[in-house]
């Protein structure tokens, strides 16, 4: 007898980068600068006595926060435990057993398995690949995208696993072009030069992802959200279902919004310095070749055949407590290691135990 739904068998289950045992976690691009100062307070006065009631079923206090700092009314929002459980419910409210979902390939990897755990099939569209020498360069290939026919075309910009900004007028082509609904995930929203929640007025179509656990540094509250027009949004929630919010992240997560913008801006100029930074530093070797990113990560593949192989490298760096995300072959890119950008006494550290670094091991 076969347990699970059709279809899942072949459905990985997602592995994280490592066990958690590490000094300097550089893997999962959160902020390493720490959680934000007002929600940390708001987390430590919590009242335990509401931890015996339900949180309000959908979070509207978060909701109409949310549409304030995203620049949209409340009725175009819908929160959800994570930006992750946003996007399995937008799969699974806004496409029918079978459609397809096109994506630029590589890409958040959680994707294929959301589509296919929702009875919908993946379909990759491999980047164009413009790098040259140590800059790695990728473009959307539009054309693919829309010759997928897909009931959903996914986008995320700046794109994980590689850093790469898509430019406004690609996506709004990708918009204006695609048959069906465009998810652009915007997880690095803060850290890029523009977003396209102002392509939502115009757009029926679009649906724009984000979360509070990258810029925001609240990755184990569990805070995401779905901007788009209402109509989409409520089918959003009705795939998601009532209180999937936890009292304290609801909390935390207004503090944060109220107090915490500050905080967060300059924690992004922080970590938008220590890329250019880490990047420079990787690409002076002549040994790395270094995507060109607008997020708090860079993705980094080996251009000297003298180097160890990937996982090798990581293997070595948690050796000396370090956690990277290393990718044994990602199509059209090969073995890479993606790096959380950090203050740079850790990066220092980082670059003294990595081969092929001036200075480094
Ligand atoms: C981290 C990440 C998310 C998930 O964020 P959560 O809100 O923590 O679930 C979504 N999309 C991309 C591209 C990410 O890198």
């Amino acid at each position: 007898m076969r347990i699970g739904r059709t279809g899942y068998a072949d459905i990985p289950i997602y592995a994280g980068a490592h066990d958690g045992r590490c000094d300097v976690d550089l893997s999962d691009n959160t902020n390493q600068w720490g959680a934000p100062p007002a929600a940390s307070r708001a987390l430590a006065g919590f009242d335990p006595a509401r931890a015996a009631r339900y949180p309000a079923a959908y979070a509207p206090a978060l909701a109409e926060a949310l549409a304030t700092y995203a620049g949209v009314t409340p009725d175009m929002v819908v929160t959800g435990c994570g930006s992750d459980q946003v996007l399995d419910c937008a799969f699974r409210a806004l496409a029918e057993p079978g459609d397809r979902v096109a994506h630029a390939d590589p890409t958040f990897v959680i994707v294929p398995s959301f589509a296919r755990a929702n009875g919908l099939q993946p379909v990759a569209v491999p980047w164009h690949d413009a790098s040259s020498g140590a800059t790695g360069a990728l473009e959307v290939d539009v054309d693919a995208l829309r010759a997928a026919r897909a009931r959903i075309t996914y986008l995320c910009t700046p794109n994980n696993p590689t850093g790469t900004p898509v430019p406004r007028e690609v996506v709004e082509r990708v918009v204006r072009e695609a048959q069906g609904i465009v998810i652009v995930d915007e997880a690095y929203a803060e850290f890029a030069d523009w977003s396209a929640v102002d392509l939502l007025r115009e757009s029926p179509n679009l649906i724009v992802t984000r979360t509070l656990s990258k810029a925001f540094g609240l990755a184990g509250l569990r805070v995401g959200y779905a901007l788009g027009a209402p109509e989409a949004v409520r089918e959003i929630a009705k795939a998601r279902g009532p209180y999937a919010l936890s009292a304290p992240s609801e909390v935390a997560a207004l503090a944060a919004l109220a107090h915490d913008v500050g905080w967060m801006r300059e924690r992004v100029a922080d970590a938008v310095a220590m890329r250019t930074r880490l990047t420079s530093a990787l690409r002076d070797g002549d040994a790395w070749r270094v995507y060109e990113s607008a997020a708090n990560f860079v993705l980094a593949t080996p251009r000297d055949a003298t180097l160890p192989d990937v996982m090798a490298i990581a293997a070595a760096l948690r050796d000396e407590g370090i956690a990277v995300r290393a990718f044994a072959a990602l199509p059209g890119i090969g073995g890479a290691l993606r790096i959380t950008v950090a203050p740079w006494p850790v990066m220092e550290r980082l670059l003294g135990v990595l081969p092929g670094v001036r200075g480094g091991a």
